[in-house]
């Protein structure tokens, strides 16, 4: 018989190490308002629904924020786990679903890294001291 050590579950989580800065959601997406159908309905813009197919004529949309194209911002990654974001330095994401020890790996240069990072993301109003580190944690359904 065999018993495992640690939580088991039928959820679907993976533990995940990253090296980064955590950023808020309000500083990376930007709320807008949008048309919701493409109906070719003349005078649209003074209806609140659709008078072809009954949609709300506008909805709120939330977009990433110009400086961020394919999930990158910078040449750095931006990782979306759970509701939070971290942008994170290349390779140092880590994640794991099958009780393995990873070890992480300190960039020997984490100065460096740390002061370039903080380059491309104060002139943003990014940056925060206290939010760059090691993060760790659960992703995913629990
Ligand atoms: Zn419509």
């Amino acid at each position: 018989m065999k018993f495992r050590i640690g939580f088991v579950s039928n959820s679907s989580t993976s533990s995940f190490v990253i090296i980064g800065l955590m950023v808020d959601h309000d500083k990376l997406y930007i709320t807008k308002k949008q048309r919701r159908c493409g109906c070719a309905v003349e005078n649209i813009e003074s209806m609140t629904y659709c008078s072809k197919c009954g949609k709300p004529v506008m909805e709120e949309a939330e977009s990433p924020i110009p400086e961020i194209t394919n999930h990158k911002i910078g040449g750095y990654h931006v990782h979306c786990i759970n509701d939070c974001h971290i942008i994170s330095i290349p390779e140092t994401y880590k994640t794991d679903d099958d009780y393995a020890m990873n070890k992480v790996e300190i960039p020997e240069n984490w100065d460096e890294i740390k002061e370039n990072m903080k380059s491309v993301l104060e002139p943003l109003g990014l940056w925060d001291d206290d939010k760059f580190g090691v993060w760790s944690g659960l992703e995913g359904n629990y």
